[in-house]
């Protein structure tokens, strides 16, 4: 099965090369064979990230998060991933140790070294990689199957050692990021022995699926495998592979006693509101959206479409966060009998329920919340899309990580106090490691080497601009005509977007500018002259034109900072605001308000002026935000749980720092939402 596999590959790859589109095989998620997609992404060596923003993340990623992560996770004394691959292969002796995600933690963070290489081509990372590989092959068993605790215990002749026999062990889980790290490797580097070894994982789980449907519903926890398994199908055109996807949906419907906690109670086609585990929700619609990509079953985006309106509308937090609380219930799909209501965890909570203090906010459904709207993106084309995967990226995905790039949070609050009697399981301040769960850190590491990928998209009609930021971009239109640009910006600091052509097809085409949601008053210039188009929020623009090399087309979008509010229904933030400029959200924290201050007595004048300053921490460029405050000054509130309301009104000066870089200048208490002053 293996040659034949590889056969179609090769076959494949002859007839791409010779087919218009062939440049965006090698995109991340590649849609460019896709006919339910209207979108197709570039190569991944097609941006290179030069100035700014991004640029600056990236270049902390090259240098510092992935030899930090590499090591961590080739140390058996802090990470024990690699060696449990090393004992599975039976290179070493010992007993597997860490979660039972631990490998495909690993796969996530070969996945990020393939990335950065794709645009670095860096032999070292190459060889790196080609290091670990024939180790992971070696503890592949003949069937196909990879899953370290489960292998290791066969070695060890451990009782009862047996494939899927805890759906807590995330076997599928695991199986499906080594499946996108291979896609990702192969397309980096046009190796396919990491894809050798997913597609024997991939042809193990259609063989499994054949005799044992029910277990494997079961055991659909997390489920990365259903983004893995359509990215093995656009990589090596094996319809089983398209099959099983499509089966891997129906057969969630198979599974009994099911928990909203896990999606699985009620059959996906019949679901109609977000629910349970987080990471768990998104990594689901975002592998859906997969498959209407390849299928254009609309049973299934007219769900999506549910999902997503229910969180955008009701359970998404201001920062793109998602999921809600640490644990909870679901009383919704049982009767109220007291023993019926089911637990949840790290999950969506109910409609408005987004509170602060001990918002959950998991890095990785933060990160999942991108992969579904980059998927809903290259299906639609809408913007609305892009605006959540611009919040989030730029707020809750990168909170998870400092801006040094070796410390991590597992949960993003919107609000830390000290006074708080209570301890929560994740810390909040981040660490090096997350022993008990370090799913977010190799995921939010991949996420950053991935960037360069979400700025641009192509079409049958053009090109379209994403997310702003310094780079040069190479790559060709759907028609394999070619075009080269540069953009130059310093994006969301700054509000101006320079883009000058340097090679461009002869016929006319057209260039998707994305107007953001926030974004009132944009302007575009096209060599210099106001151009005749409707700059609508939270639309893509498009300019229709025969353009020449040397044309220079500037979009500006006026960034003031901007009060925000909730909607009233979300108790826990009634009448506070909480700060925006452009894309980002701000946050107050306590080492930005005067010494003798406490952060919960300041409050916010409706119409406080703020002052943008420019200053680094960590040596990144932010922005920060000066404004006079007032002060209620009355501290105090031990053993208080209600006291009459303080008059006291003092002005104090309070500077506000983008919330994904709170907590990086030491510990202090912090704070999204802020009280309007009386
Ligand atoms: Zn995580």
């Amino acid at each position: 099965m293996n040659k034949i596999c590889t056969g179609v590959v090769a076959a494949g790859l002859l007839f791409m090369a010779n087919t218009p589109g062939f440049a965006q095989q090698k995109s991340l998620v590649n849609t460019s064979n896709s006919p339910y997609a209207k979108l197709k992404g570039v190569n991944m060596s097609a941006v290179k990230l030069t100035n700014g923003f991004w640029a600056d993340r990236f270049k902390v990623c090259e240098d510092e998060m992935i030899p930090y992560m590499w090591d961590l996770y080739k140390d058996p004394n802090r990470a024990h991933a690699f060696t449990n691959f090393e004992i599975a292969a039976g290179l070493k002796d010992g007993k597997h140790t860490g979660p039972p995600f631990h490998d495909g933690d690993f796969y996530k963070l070969i996945e990020a070294l393939a990335s950065v290489y794709a645009v670095n081509k860096d032999p070292k990372i190459d060889k790196l990689i080609d290091e670990v590989i024939p180790v992971i092959a070696k503890c592949q068993r003949e069937d196909g199957y990879i899953h370290t605790p489960t292998m290791i215990e066969e070695r060890n002749q451990a009782a009862g050692a047996k494939e899927f026999k805890d759906r807590l062990h995330f076997e599928t889980y695991n199986l499906g990021h080594l499946m996108t790290a291979a896609c990702v490797h192969y397309r980096a580097t046009g190796k396919t022995t990491l894809l050798n070894i997913a597609k024997k994982a991939t042809d193990y789980l259609y063989n499994f699926h054949e005799k044992a449907s029910p277990e494997l519903a079961r055991n659909a926890i997390c489920p990365s495998h259903y983004m893995g398994v359509v990215e093995m199908y656009r990589t090596t055109k094996d319809p089983r592979y398209l099959e099983l996807s499509k089966n891997l949906i129906n057969i969630r419907g198979l599974v009994e006693n099911g928990t909203d906690d896990n999606q699985d109670r009620i059959p996906f086609r019949k679901q109609t509101k977000a629910m349970g585990h987080a990471v768990r929700a998104n990594y689901l619609y975002a592998g859906v959206a997969d498959v209407y990509a390849e299928t254009g079953d609309t049973s299934l985006i007219s769900r999506l479409n549910l999902m997503w309106d229910d969180v955008t509308e009701r359970k998404m937090y201001i920062t793109g966060a998602c999921g809600a609380l640490y644990d909870g219930v679901s009383p919704d799909g049982t009767s109220y009998e007291p023993t019926d209501v089911q637990k949840i965890h790290q999950a969506y909570g109910r409609d408005y329920q987004l509170p602060n203090h001990t918002a959950h906010g998991e890095t990785c459904a933060n990160i999942g919340n991108v992969l579904w709207n980059w998927r809903m993106l290259q299906l639609t084309g809408d913007a609305r899309y892009t605006d959540v995967m611009e919040l989030a990226l730029y707020n809750s995905v990168l909170s998870g990580i400092s801006l040094d790039g070796k410390n991590f949070l597992y949960t993003n609050p919107l609000s830390v106090s000290d006074d708080l009697p209570f301890q929560q399981r994740w810390s909040k301040d981040r660490v090096g490691y997350i022993a008990l769960s370090n799913c977010c850190p190799p995921n939010v590491v991949r996420t950053v080497a991935e960037i360069g990928s979400y700025l641009y998209n192509v079409s049958d009609k053009g090109l379209w601009f994403n997310l702003y930021g310094g780079s040069e971009l190479s790559t060709t239109l759907t028609d394999g005509s070619k075009i080269k640009l540069n953009q130059m910006t310093t994006y969301p600091w700054d509000e101006t977007v320079s883009v000058s052509l340097q090679e461009a097809p002869r016929k006319a085409f057209s260039m998707f500018f994305r107007i953001p949601g926030w974004c009132k008053n944009a302007k575009l210039t096209i060599n210099g002259k106001p151009a005749n188009v409707n700059l609508t929020a939270g639309q893509y623009v498009e300019l229709n034109r025969k353009w020449s090399r040397n044309d220079k087309i500037e979009l500006t979008l006026p960034m003031p900072a901007m009060l925000m509010e909730s909607n009233p229904l979300v108790e826990e933030t009634r009448n506070q605001i909480a700060v925006k400029r452009g894309p980002i959200v701000y946050c107050l924290e306590s080492n930005d308000i005067p010494k003798d201050e406490k952060l919960f007595d300041i409050t916010i004048p409706a119409n406080i002026a703020f002052k943008p300053v420019k200053t680094t921490i960590e040596n990144s460029p932010i922005t920060m935000l000066e404004g006079s405050a007032i002060s209620t000054g009355k501290g105090g509130w031990k053993n208080t749980l209600y006291r009459e309301v303080s008059t006291l009104q003092k002005p104090v000066q309070i500077r506000l720092v983008p919330y994904y870089a709170w907590g990086n200048r030491g510990h202090n208490e912090m704070a999204v939402w802020l009280p309007l002053s009386r």
